[in-house]
């Protein structure tokens, strides 16, 4: 990999912000779309791409999740067996400012087995039969109830140190499944009382997880507005641009992206150059991705995050650490404090 020395910076007032007037504080996703678009934006950036297979196995999961997110008996199960949230504790965490849907205290149920088994036969199916990743299946599947939710609970409060990192993204998936769905079911059960905006606005309003990155979305007047995608119930937040997603600061940040020109890699001077770029802050020096549905209408917040895993090799280098979470591209360290170096990068 050509890897530059050093990284240029952009000052915000190079940047041109349009923000719309009234963003909603929270969007959540389409279930009939949310992973399907995952699927098929990872199988578009893996032609090609030097992680082609890594990205061809995401797509299979995405499509896996797909699946289960719309299997009717799955659906029919969850409703009858999991609860949503009551209209007390809804308006006891609004008034408090938390989010209600928090692995912290909304405990995990343990039916959330059932997807993990679903996506694990669907995987299974499009395996080739050397595939190594089969092992990894079979040791989820001689797991223990107990052992399992201890994966999942690591997993969802960031103790990553816990965590087996080859099961992970296998066990974030389901997760991911059975919080989407649950988030889902909380909203249409109360209608008028959807998520709103929480105290730490670094954190998602209905789940309390950290983002996997941004996503300028096209607005339906004029200019774009930056949302942070929850890296488990998929929820989509407002947060105004120039603004620290990790620590709220206002100053020292900056923007950096990346294009391959040639086979070699490029830094420009424009924020707008790429699909991706890094929103870097230099009060707390860590990063998060920005995805620009301006420049590329089909980028996908976590499809792209994974396919551009130079660009965190890169600002690694510069000193920043990654502020958000990508369950399916775990780095080491505790992801409530993720100031620790980058040690599992690109292993699965
Ligand atoms: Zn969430
Ligand atoms: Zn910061």
């Amino acid at each position: 990999m050509n890897i530059p020395q050093s990284i240029s910076f952009l000052s915000p007032e190079e940047i041109a912000t349009r923000e719309i007037a009234e963003p909603d504080t929270a969007r959540l996703p389409n279930l009939a779309s949310l992973f399907k678009d995952r699927e098929i934006r990872l199988r578009q950036l893996a032609a090609g791409h030097s992680m082609r297979d890594f990205l061809i196995f995401m797509a299979d999961l995405a499509s896996a999740q797909h699946n289960a997110l719309n299997d009717a008996a799955l659906i029919k199960s969850q409703a009858q067996d999991s609860l949503v949230p009551g209209l007390e504790l809804l308006q006891a965490h609004a008034k408090a400012g938390t989010p209600v849907l928090d692995p912290k205290h909304w405990a995990l149920d343990p039916t959330w087995r059932r997807e993990l088994d679903f996506i694990l036969a669907q995987v299974l199916s499009h395996l080739p039969g050397e595939a190594t990743v089969k092992g990894v299946i079979e040791e989820i599947k001689s797991m223990t109830q107990d052992q399992l939710n201890e994966q999942a609970q690591s997993l969802l409060l960031g103790q990553m140190g816990l965590v087996h990192m080859g099961a992970a993204p296998l066990i974030a998936a389901a997760l991911q499944v059975f919080w989407v769905r649950l988030a889902a079911r909380t909203a249409k059960a109360y209608p008028q009382q959807t998520f709103p905006a929480v105290a730490d606005a670094t954190h998602c309003p209905c789940c309390g997880s950290k983002p996997v990155s941004s996503i300028n979305r096209l607005g339906s007047d004029v200019g774009t507005s930056r949302y942070l995608n929850c890296s488990l119930c998929q929820t989509q937040w407002y947060m105004a641009r120039i603004k620290c997603t990790h620590c709220e600061s206002t100053k020292g940040i900056a923007y950096h992206s990346l294009v391959n020109q040639e086979g070699h890699a490029v830094h420009v001077s424009a924020m707008d150059e790429g699909g991706v770029s890094l929103e870097t802050c230099d009060t707390c020096s860590h990063y998060l991705k920005i995805v620009n549905m301006a420049k590329d209408v089909q980028v996908e917040p976590v499809a792209d995050d994974l396919a551009t895993l130079t660009l965190d090799l890169l600002i690694a280098e510069e000193g920043y650490w990654r502020g958000g979470v990508n369950f399916m591209m775990l780095f080491g360290g505790n992801a409530e404090n993720s100031a620790d170096p980058p040690k599992s990068i690109g292993e699965h």
